[in-house]
């Protein structure tokens, strides 16, 4: 904690325990001589986003979540949790959007630009490349999702399909983008953008961590549809077929857009 979370680490109770000391014992013993606000909050939800992906089983170790009283982590206690702080963000329809939680989380990391990209994370004192994976410039949220020539190749097939013109950067995206558009196209647009920004994070992560090689942008298009669609059933069944016409239309537009680039 000391190393990748060091202002949580300033607050927190006892310094001197490990990490097996700790996720060894039946509770999840950390606390903190004050109450979390600003980054240190974002940094906690940067932990617990790690903690969501800690596979649960009934050994006698094991993490105890303290939002629920099962002690079981739970999406919803998660929810409910995160629910509780939104007057403080003003973003409330993200949180209303019918996609996967940890997916809100994501979004609402990028929206913040606290993302884990290499200059958040230079701030951390981090000193790997801070080269973007898919260009030379320095990755920031801001790059990495809107400015990289690899990104905006994704946008340029979104503006082909949908006649939707990209954000400007990231606060349009998250503002005054989608204004004049009727509620409901608004909510559709927002689950496909969330979609295509969250293969862009994971092709991006898979050349960081896993040492990927080959990319395109295709696989990019082709697994924001994939996202899209599975998400689509957490809706009505009548509304989840704008959803899928309007993913086969895109992977369509990318084809022929890839095959016209060559
Ligand atoms: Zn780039």
């Amino acid at each position: 904690m000391s190393a990748q979370y060091p202002s949580l680490y300033n607050i927190v109770q006892r310094k001197d325990v490990t990490v097996a000391s700790v996720l060894a014992q039946t509770h999840l013993s950390i606390s903190f001589r004050r109450t979390l606000t600003g980054n240190k909050w974002i940094e906690w939800l940067h932990l617990c986003q790690r903690l969501m992906d800690v596979h649960l089983t009934n050994e006698p170790d094991r993490f105890v979540w303290k939002l629920s009283s099962s002690g079981v982590f739970s999406v919803k206690t998660m929810y409910e949790d995160l629910m509780n702080i939104l007057p403080r963000f003003n973003r409330k329809y993200l949180w209303k959007l019918k996609i996967p939680l940890k997916i809100k989380i994501f979004m609402w990391f990028l929206h913040k630009k606290v993302l884990l990209t290499k200059d958040n994370l230079a701030k951390r004192n981090w000193n790997g490349c801070m080269k973007c994976c898919f260009c030379d410039s320095v990755e920031t949220v801001e790059h990495l999702f809107l400015s990289c020539p690899f990104a905006k190749m994704l946008w340029r097939v979104v503006h082909l399909t949908f006649a939707l013109p990209p954000p400007t950067n990231v606060t349009n995206m998250f503002g005054n983008w989608l204004n004049g558009i009727d509620k409901k196209t608004k909510a559709r647009i927002r689950i496909g953008v969330s979609a295509l920004c969250w293969s862009i994070w994971k092709c991006r992560n898979n050349i960081v961590f896993n040492r990927a090689r080959s990319f395109n942008f295709l696989q990019v298009i082709h697994m924001a549809s994939h996202w899209i669609q599975l998400w689509s059933l957490l809706l009505p069944v009548d509304q989840r077929e704008l959803l899928a016409t309007g993913c086969n239309r895109m992977v369509t537009v990318a084809s022929d857009f890839f095959s016209l680039g060559g």
